[in-house]
């Protein structure tokens, strides 16, 4: 029998990439009864962020993505199940609010806001955490909140029922890969998931924007706050972080040049008031920009660029990509044709 096929024949998918792209194709392909290898290297995932937004309103534009409502209705629901299997993720769904410094802004997220999703504007006297000076008003989205990413990641690919190989694929096609070393593992589909380090091993053209988390021993406020940078609770205390260093077009290490805190600092300072907190610890990413989920003209299927979007769309996407993969091995004649990666919104 081949390294890798699955000793009872069921279908067999390589998931290359154990972020909350992989973990949510393996879990979704495992909830459907097939076999799944996740294959990852445990370099810099962007997705062990120690706090992740579940935020539909977007940047300081306001914009909803495609797919935003069910999207975090459905990370909220993998949360739930996952509790029923025993598998906590930290998390708090206790809403999101969106300080916003004029009226202009006030209006474009206005303008950008789908019916379906719950939210109030505030006036800062009336937030339900004390904003520092200087606050036009506060959009609360009482739908987010925030949650552990590792956990959540972690969790995922327990619950997938998933053999994980750890190790770096070095190689790979519609139905193999060849990991570092030389090790053969063959399969029914292969997909990758590699995130910003995986593209760049890929020899990927794309862009990726590194970021970058304080934690701290407690949380400045209950519920998160976000405007150009977030304040928000962790499963230690809290963070302050966003993804602010200049766009790059490959993966870089982990590094926090000094102007980069000072600027951090100033944002989380214009936010609330950290009287008192301490900075405990770092955690720096890279994310990738530019979503391909479908299957590439090789016919290896992908789930990549989630952006700063990962744990409000990836689980989705990652639900649809499982489907038709799913169709796929099963040669149902169901599946999508090979052609240039497409997106599913
Ligand atoms: C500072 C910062 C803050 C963020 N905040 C939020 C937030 O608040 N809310 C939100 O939704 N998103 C947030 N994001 C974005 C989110 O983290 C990403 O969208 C998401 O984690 C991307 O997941 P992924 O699975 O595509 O990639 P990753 O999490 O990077 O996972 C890729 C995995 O694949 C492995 N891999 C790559 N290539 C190979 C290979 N050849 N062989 C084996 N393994 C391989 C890597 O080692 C890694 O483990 C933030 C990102 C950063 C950097």
């Amino acid at each position: 029998m081949p390294a890798g096929r699955a000793a009872d024949m069921k279908p067999h998918v390589i998931v290359i990439g154990g972020g909350v792209a992989g973990a949510s194709v393996a879990y979704f392909l495992g909830r459907a009864g097939r076999a799944v290898t996740v294959v990852d290297a445990g370099v810099a995932p962007a997705s062990h962020v120690p706090s992740a937004l579940i935020n539909p309103v977007r940047g300081q534009a306001g914009r909803v993505p495609e797919g935003a409502l069910q999207g975090l209705a459905l990370t909220w629901a993998l949360i739930e199940e996952l509790g029923q299997r025993g598998i906590h993720v930290p998390h708090g769904r206790g809403g999101v609010l969106r300080p916003v410094p004029d009226e202009a802004t006030r209006r474009k997220f206005d303008r950008h806001r789908p019916d379906g999703l719950e939210a109030h504007w505030l006036s800062p006297e009336e937030a339900p955490v004390s904003l520092a000076p200087g606050w036009h008003a506060a959009l609360f989205l009482p739908q987010g909140g925030w949650l552990d990413g590792a956990a959540f990641v972690v969790g995922l690919i327990a619950a997938s029922g998933a053999r994980v190989v750890q190790a770096r694929a070095q190689r790979w096609d519609a139905r193999t890969v060849t990991l570092e070393g030389g090790d053969l593992l063959d399969a029914d589909a292969v997909v990758f998931c590699g995130g910003s380090v995986g593209s760049t091993w890929a020899g990927e053209r794309a862009t990726h924007r590194m970021g970058t988390l304080l934690q701290l021993d407690r949380a400045v406020t209950g519920v998160p706050l976000s405007f150009g940078a977030y304040l928000a609770p962790s499963a230690t205390g809290g963070v302050l972080g966003a993804t602010f260093e200049a766009p790059a077009q490959s993966w870089q290490p982990p590094a926090l040049p000094l102007a980069s805190l000072g600027w951090l600092l100033g944002k989380g300072e214009a936010l609330a008031d950290p009287w008192g907190v301490q900075v405990t610890g770092r955690w720096t990413g890279s994310r990738l920009s530019g979503l391909s989920c479908g299957r590439s003209e090789g016919g290896v299927w992908r789930l990549s660029g989630l952006g700063s979007q990962g744990f409000l769309l990836g689980p989705l996407l990652a639900r649809g990509l499982a489907g038709d993969i799913g169709r796929h091995v099963a040669g149902d004649g169901a599946s999508p044709a090979a052609g240039p990666a497409p997106t599913h919104g």
